[in-house]
């Protein structure tokens, strides 16, 4: 039997594509190993988000090689949609390139012999791009045990003036409401008890039954015990329908991740950006209103191109006035081919590295604040499985450490633990207790 190890970067949507792949291979006979064991076939799953994500991929694409001499190595994702990244000395480590979209069959594509890397060019298999309505065929094979990540959206057509998003994965399609729901309904029955709704803009879901509000009530509407967690959805018109599912039903998770990206006026026009800060702020603040202890979270860029510390400083009061509980800071770094790339006054990295400490720091802070506030609150845990310690995420993100647990309780249930404290260093880290029943 082959044995094959996956090693994914970057978002919740990758890894949702790694758990197919995943799913297809263990269909055709492979044995899945874990990443750095031995195995005749290795899989990496690359970013080109950022810069760093880019160089990331590389090095692991290098380690890979080194790890595996004799390995057949592919390398799939954005990054390998990225024509630089396969010239010289990086495609002669590679047996395989797969530009998005992925394979639905990776299987099809695996030959017996790896090829010699100087006699045979690199074979890139092409995908044609998968119409709207597009189904994926199988059932994900996470690396966990407790959580899955469903992909339901690829893609985007919006065009945001710093993000490579749309050129390595095209322009926005739904899945099919069916094949979601068949995946979704597979998934819980397979014991996932939190499905992560995913894809790359969310936001613009739309099948001929309905857009995302409505796909999230069909499958909060599915049999079994689970709960519902929307990843990264950007702000835009769905989310008040969304905001009041949320509200009215608990199995949606308290969590809505809603990228800023600047809270400047002007920078945030040059982004592209599809709202105002004013929008922004009314939508997270409808959302804390109507959903008691919801965890709101955001990222947010510093060095673009015209930011100043006037700029900055606006930005900085902004984020301080949301009730924002978790912050993802970055440094804007220039993506091949999008217009912000070419622009001037990008600030000098003496300038935005403090700035970015600065927001890092202020984003530990609101998520202290917020753990601490969750001190003495009940909230529903689910804990995972064979996790050494036992710990476990509640339904508001933050991660909750339960000492013991009462007789006739076990891991991967939804548990409704009472927050003893904030434990000191991670500030998403609190001690529980289970509430017996
Ligand atoms: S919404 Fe903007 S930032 Fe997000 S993937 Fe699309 S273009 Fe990129």
């Amino acid at each position: 039997m082959k044995r094959v190890s996956f090693h994914t970067l970057g978002c919740r949507l990758n890894q949702a594509e790694t758990a197919l792949l995943t799913s297809d291979l263990l269909e055709h006979g492979y044995q899945l190993v874990e990443w750095g064991e031995p195995a005749e076939v290795v899989v990496v799953n690359t970013c080109a988000v950022t810069g760093i994500a880019s160089r990331k991929s590389r090095q692991v694409i290098s380690l890979a090689r080194r790890r595996h001499p004799h390995a057949f190595l592919v390398v799939c994702g954005c990054a390998a949609s990225d024509p630089g990244l396969m010239r010289g000395a990086w495609g002669r480590q590679v047996d395989l390139l797969l530009p998005n979209p992925k394979p639905q069959r990776l299987s099809a594509y695996l030959p017996e012999e790896p090829r010699h890397p100087f006699l045979a060019p690199l074979p890139v298999v092409e995908e044609p791009l998968p119409e709207d309505g597009f189904v994926l065929p199988g059932v994900g094979v996470p690396g966990e045990r407790t959580r899955a990540n469903l992909k339901v959206q690829d893609g985007c057509s919006f065009r945001c003036t710093y993000c490579i998003v749309p050129s390595v994965r095209g322009p926005a399609r739904s899945r099919s409401w069916e094949d979601v729901l068949r995946e979704a309904g597979e998934l819980s029955a397979r014991g996932y008890r939190e499905l992560v709704v995913t894809g790359v803009n969310v936001a613009t879901y739309r099948q001929p039954q309905g857009d995302l509000a409505d796909l999230l009530e069909a499958l909060l509407a599915l049999p079994g015990d689970f709960r519902i967690r929307l990843g990264s959805v950007e702000p835009g018109p769905c989310l008040e329908r969304v905001i009041d599912l949320m509200a009215r039903n608990p199995r949606m998770c308290r969590f809505l991740h809603l990228p800023l990206q600047y809270g400047e006026a002007g920078i945030l026009r040059r982004m592209g950006r599809r709202y105002t800060v004013e929008e922004y702020a009314a939508t997270v603040r409808t959302a804390a209103e109507r959903i008691p202890d919801i965890c709101l979270g955001t990222d947010v860029m510093v060095g673009f191109p015209g930011e100043d510390d006037a700029a900055f400083e606006e930005c900085f009061r902004y984020l301080d006035s949301l009730p924002l509980a978790l912050m993802h800071v970055f440094c804007y770094s220039p993506r091949p081919g999008t217009p912000a790339a070419e622009w001037p006054a990008r600030p000098p990295a003496a300038q935005s590295r403090p700035r970015e400490k600065r927001l890092l720091a202020l984003g530990e802070r609101k998520a202290r604040e917020f753990a601490v506030g969750q001190v003495g609150q009940v909230l529903p845990v689910l804990l995972e499985e064979g996790a050494g310690r036992r710990q476990g995420w509640s339904d508001n993100y933050l991660s909750v450490v339960v000492p013991s647990l009462p007789p006739g309780c076990e891991e991967k249930e939804i548990l409704p633990c009472r927050i003893r404290g904030v434990l000191p260093g991670n500030p998403r880290e609190v001690v529980g207790e289970v509430v017996p029943g």
